[in-house]
């Protein structure tokens, strides 16, 4: 079957390249390990939100809304790339940031500021809650507030990497790549919906695994299932049920959301200094010393390939020195 697309806007810049990794590889002694650079997608400093906001920017034109609402952490890729997005077409834009305002705005929170976004901050309230006021009171002023969830991932966000299948798929093919896993961080489970329905419609070899960033496993799963079914929908395609493909391993939570341990400092090192890429602490620094970790174990070998889709987050880093250091 084939998906209709919802209307898209061009904001990120694609394809993102696939590159081998070829000294972290010698250095594993493992599989010949691969990545998508989508921390390359533009809008900002990059990130998997921008091909999701592609979607979710056309949704919020087509409404004839003039200001994006949406959510997330303080230190949110999510919101900066949607203050980006909104920054070009001209719509005004309010973050709700978790907790109290930090003393110094670093690193996404610095961006938000000079893309122009109001910011807010929840304090002991729920995103939820503020997102409802704010939009109450742009409505009372006459203006047209679209509302975003947290993460871009709703089903018309997920769409971004359903589409993005597509375009791995033409590489995988033009590359004569045949990964055997396709790995990547899982937060809000957008990325990872769209990915498993893609996988799908395009046939694209390898296992898909989302290593969560602060989720037990069985929770995202099922909220990624949920999510993929719905996207599914969304696209037309009916009596989709994917539940079984969505594979989330939560191994590597540590202490927690964004507290940095000795698993993301070796892998954020490790990819500065072999490959000159850089990773986030949060998301992608994790979901790497993640991959890290099961080739020592043995669980990949020599002549596999994997490929390691970069989600971005890098600005996060210039607010996270001292845990790096
Ligand atoms: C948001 C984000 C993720 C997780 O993507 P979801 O679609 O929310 O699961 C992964 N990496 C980075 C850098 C992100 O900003």
């Amino acid at each position: 079957m084939e998906p209709i697309f919802p209307d898209r806007l061009t904001l990120a810049h694609l394809p993102t390249p696939i590159e081998r990794l070829e000294r972290l590889s010698d250095y594993l002694e493992g599989p010949d390990l691969f990545i998508k650079r989508d921390d390359q997608t533009g809008l900002a400093l990059g990130g998997n939100k921008a091909r999701k906001l592609e979607f979710l920017c056309a949704g919020a034109l087509a409404q004839n809304c003039d200001h994006i609402i949406t959510c997330g952490s303080t230190q949110s890729n999510h919101c900066r790339q949607t203050a980006a997005a909104a920054a070009h077409l001209g719509l005004g834009c309010s973050l709700v940031l978790s907790g109290d305002r930090p003393e110094i705005l670093g690193g996404n929170t610095l961006v938000d500021q000079m893309l122009g976004a109001d910011l807010y901050w929840t304090g002991r309230r729920s995103a939820e809650d503020v997102m409802q006021e704010i939009g109450k009171s742009l409505n009372s002023k006459g203006h047209k507030p679209y509302l975003i969830p947290m993460g871009g991932s709703n089903p018309l966000g997920a769409v971004g990497y359903v589409w993005a299948m597509k375009e791995l798929a033409d590489q995988l093919m033009g590359q004569d790549l045949n990964p055997d896993l396709i790995v990547f961080a899982s937060s809000s489970g957008g990325t990872q919906a769209g990915v498993v329905l893609g996988k799908k419609l395009y046939h694209v070899p390898g296992q898909i695994l989302g290593i969560s960033n602060d989720q037990p496993a069985e929770i995202l799963e099922h909220q990624v299932a949920v999510l993929t079914a719905e996207t599914a929908a969304l696209l037309g395609l009916n009596h989709m049920n994917l539940a079984d493909e969505v594979k989330v391993d939560d191994s590597y939570l540590g202490k927690g959301y964004g507290i940095v341990s000795e698993l993301e400092r070796e892998a954020v090192h490790l990819l500065a200094r072999l490959e000159g890429i850089l990773l986030d602490p949060v998301y992608t620094g994790k979901a790497m010393g993640g991959v890290i970790q099961q080739i020592r174990q043995g669980r990949w070998q020599r002549g596999q390939q994997i490929l390691f889709w970069h989600t971005g987050g890098t600005p996060a880093l210039f607010a996270y020195g001292d845990d790096l250091l």
